[in-house]
């Protein structure tokens, strides 16, 4: 063997002999194995150190026979208790290497030790007893090879200390018997050897396994924690997000309930945010929903005696998780907290954009029997601020429970409906304001449910839109009002009213084409009209659904025309041909120099871009003669005639010596 063999050679043997520190699991593994096998190892010794003292008592010297094996035992006993103690309370890595090292050092002491003392023993004894001395040192050594397995150092070290002495010594001294005594006790201490190797590498790649699994498991839930991070925040304001939303408002419930404390649910939608989007671009649109977010973040920080949590749930909808001290007037106040922070304009896109907000909430326990309804009572809730309060908080409340319970059962009725005999129209003229002439009729749909009686558009056309029945309405009406439109003088025209379900959905506006072109009435002669509200929804869409009927020969109108948010950019933006005033601004035009000034803008605008102008809901004589000299083209009201039948049509024709209309214009 040269050098360097020699020195890997001792190197490995030292390796052999000593504690290895390089894993801290296998080290406290080591330490838990033997803090359960180390009290049994010394159990063994002293009863087997024991057993040998009384058998050599009468016949060796005391302090050999007695006295040593008696502080060897004692050892023993203290050992035993220490490990006993030392399997209660975990320890750290370095302690448990500490200790394991102290053991191999006692571990060969002790086996040095008992060693000295059998062969010393030996010579006192008759045969059986020496053979007591053999069978004792060849006990030990199996039973320390077994208490020992997990720390290989020490059961070599103890094998080695106690079993060469003891061949050596009976080779030398022993007859035949005591020859093959210890050959036979060498060979089995060479198989337990090996054993004693194979278990302990078993025993360090089961450790190592372990280790590297827990290693895996713990990236595993460090990676399953970020994904679920990243899944419950919403990207763009870092708010977290809807599915957060309902998780929270589950947890939220789950303890108001148990403890039996007041929580809330609010749902904000920001006023005007889709014309900013539509005008100023994505980009734009996304920091103002960035500065909202941050904004609402800040309101609710300051909302003293209660914990609320704003999410965002989608486009420009955020949701609040409120619990804590929620006294009367507190989810008011912080409704108005909330809505104040949109008084300032947002920055979009090199501009500045005024917007609002609007905010249901809805408490429990007065109502919702879940954290779902709780939120389906807040949108209910948002949907009459939007409706009704713009830029304003609403709780929902008990009126508002009512009215779903209304509109529930007219959804069941509509569902149930016949739909192609309970639906009719009735017609509104619309009149030239010049000629007083009626130029054409508006369709306005009714339903008359065997169930409620006749119901308005108003009522069931929302409902069908909510319930997805609205392809199939629209559809039923329109065939319905051009079939009734093909008895009428060919220079009066029909209009129509669609919904935004009828211009967004993507095969719905081809399905109306189908029909304009079966029914066999010139397109020009029908004038389609929707409302800004409908163009909100999705504008792109919407668009394209008006290029399509502009082709197709039809007119456009826009609707209520004053009442939505961007009017101005529509009419920009889309080849309309009319643009109907909504009768808000006619109801106090003979009394109100603002209202009167609002629709002479208006029409002015229709006039600079060649548009036609309708203005609705005329009901007196006073209303018309101050339309004069404002320029508006056409009129429609009450005034004029309330919607008819269609059966009416002609009478209202053949009478239609209009002299109320001479001063109009
Ligand atoms: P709109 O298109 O603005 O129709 C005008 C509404 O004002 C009609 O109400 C009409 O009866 C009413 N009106 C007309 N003149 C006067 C007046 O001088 N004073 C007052 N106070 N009201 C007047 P109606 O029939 O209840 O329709 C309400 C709304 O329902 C319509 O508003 C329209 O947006 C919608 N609608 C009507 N029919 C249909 C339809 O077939 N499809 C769709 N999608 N919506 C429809
Ligand atoms: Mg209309
Ligand atoms: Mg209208």
């Amino acid at each position: 063997m040269d050098g360097t063999g020699l020195k890997a050679f001792l190197n490995r043997l030292r390796r052999l002999f000593t504690v290895s520190g390089d894993s801290p699991e296998l080290v406290q593994a080591q330490f838990r194995a033997f803090c359960k096998q180390m009290p049994t190892l010394y159990f063994i010794l002293t009863v087997s150190t024991l057993s040998v003292s009384y058998t050599f008592s009468s016949r060796a010297p005391l302090w050999l026979s007695v006295y040593l094996p008696m502080a060897m035992c004692l050892v023993c006993v203290g050992r035993f208790l220490w490990w006993i103690r030392a399997g209660k309370t975990p320890v750290s890595d370095d302690v448990a290497l500490l200790h394991l090292k102290h053991t191999n050092v006692l571990a060969s002491l002790l086996s040095a030790g008992l060693t000295c003392w059998g062969l010393n023993l030996y010579g006192y004894g008759d045969d059986p007893a020496q053979g007591h001395v053999i069978f004792y040192m060849a006990l030990t050594v199996i039973g320390c090879i077994f208490c020992l397995m997990h720390l290989r150092s020490a059961a070599i070290a103890v094998t080695l200390i106690v079993i060469v002495p003891y061949i050596v010594f009976l080779m030398a001294e022993g007859g035949p018997t005591e020859r093959a005594i210890a050959i036979n006790l060498g060979l089995v201490c060479m198989a337990m050897i090996s054993v004693l190797l194979t278990h302990y590498r078993d025993f360090k790649e089961l450790i190592a396994s372990r280790r590297d699994l827990t290693a895996k498991q713990v990236e595993t839930q460090a990676l399953s924690n970020e994904n679920f991070r990243i899944a419950n925040l919403d990207a763009l304001t870092g708010l977290p997000n809807r599915r957060r939303f309902f998780h929270d408002a589950d947890a939220a419930f789950a303890a108001a309930e148990a403890n039996g404390r007041a929580m809330a649910i609010g749902v904000i939608d920001l006023d005007g945010f889709k014309p900013v989007n539509d005008t100023f671009g994505h980009a734009a649109g996304d920091r103002v929903l960035v500065e909202a977010a941050e904004r609402f973040q800040s309101a609710v920080v300051e909302a003293g005696p209660v914990a609320a949590t704003v999410y965002r749930l989608g486009g420009d909808e955020f949701g609040l998780v409120v619990q804590g001290d929620l006294a009367e007037g507190v989810l008011e106040d912080l409704g108005r907290r909330l809505t104040g922070t949109t008084a300032r304009p947002f920055a979009a896109g090199g501009a500045y954009a005024q917007m609002a907000c609007s905010i249901g909430f809805a408490l429990w326990p007065q109502s919702g029997a879940n954290a779902e309804s709780l939120f389906e009572c807040a949108d209910y809730a948002l949907y009459h601020a939007k409706r009704h309060l713009r830029g304003q908080t609403v709780l929902f409340s008990a009126e508002h429970q009512a009215e779903i319970l209304n509109q529930s059962v007219v959804e069941r009725s509509l569902q149930a409906a016949d739909l192609g005999t309970e639906l009719s129209l009735v017609y509104q003229p619309m009149i030239d304001l010049r000629s007083g002439a009626t130029v054409g009729f508006e369709a306005l749909a009714r339903w008359d449910s065997p169930v409620l009686g006749r119901m308005a558009p108003g009522v069931f056309i929302p409902v069908a839109e909510r319930t997805g029945l609205i392809g199939t309405v629209t559809r039923a009406l329109l065939e319905k009002a051009l079939r009734e439109a093909r008895t009428w003088p060919e220079a009066l025209a029909l209009s129509f009213n669609l919904s935004a379900h009828d211009i967004c959905a993507a095969e719905g506006v081809v399905r109306l084409i189908a029909i304009v072109n079966a029914s066999g009435i010139d397109p020009r002669r029908i004038d389609f009209e929707i409302t800004e509200t409908a163009m909100a929804a999705d504008f792109e869409r919407a668009r394209q659904s008006v290029i399509a009927l502009k082709a197709l020969g039809c007119q456009v109108s826009l609707d209520d025309f004053g009442t939505g948010y961007s009017s101005l950019s529509y009419v920009h933006r889309l080849p309309l041909d009319r643009i109907k005033v909504d009768r808000s601004f006619v109801a106090d035009l003979d009394s109100n120099p603002a209202s009167r000034k609002i629709v002479k803008s208006l029409t002015s605008l229709c006039l600079d871009f060649g548009l036609t102008s309708v203005i609705e809901g005329v009901e007196t004589e006073a209303q018309l003669g101050a339309l004069s000299g404002l320029n508006g083209d056409l009129a429609q009201g009450y005034l004029f005639a309330r919607p008819m039948p269609a059966g009416d049509i002609p009478g209202y024709l053949a009478g239609e010596a209009l002299p109320r209309v001479a001063h109009g214009a």
